[in-house]
Formats: structure tokens, sequence, C-alpha cells
């Protein structure tokens, strides 16, 4: 089979779903999560974001290790709290 070279950019370049025209780019996001009365507002969070109208993605992985932060935060009792992501 012949290699197809635009196929393959196609598939790397993600078109947002918001406004369907951007393209989303690597970088960081502001993510705000609300749990069970608890607010956790974490910065530097590591998304793509659309170079058209700056909705922001994260991926499953962030997310999941974002709800995890909020869950414990929760059970310590935080009410409202400012972070900086964290990597795993
Ligand atoms: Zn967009």
């Amino acid at each position: 089979m012949a290699k197809n070279d635009v196929a393959t950019a196609e598939a790397t370049a993600v078109k947002c779903v918001i406004c369907k025209l951007g393209e989303t780019r690597p970088g960081t996001a502001t993510i705000t999560l609300s749990r069970d009365g608890t607010t956790l507002v974490v910065k530097g969070v590591p998304a793509s974001v659309c170079a058209n109208c700056g909705e922001e993605y994260v991926d499953e992985g962030t997310a999941a290790r974002l709800l995890r932060t909020a869950e414990e935060a929760a059970r310590a009792g935080v009410q409202v709290d400012v972070r900086e992501y964290v990597a795993a």
C-alpha cells in the first residue's frame, strides 16, 4: 500500500468540536472542579487548546487525575483551593 502523508497529517490535527474552525494546539489550561461542596481551581493543566476559540481539551488520564484530586480535597474538607497541576 502506498504511503498517504495527507491522511497522516489530518489524523494528528484535531478540529475543535465547539467552533468547528480551529485546530487544537498543545498548551495549558486552568480547570475549575466542583465536587461535594468543594471548589478546586487547578492551574497549568496540560491541555489541547483551540487556536480559534480557545476551547480547552484535557485528555482522559489528566481528567481522571483531576477528579481524584478533587475527591481528595473534598474528603479533606477543603472548600475553595487554587493549586498548580502536579504531573503523575
Ligand atoms: Zn474552537
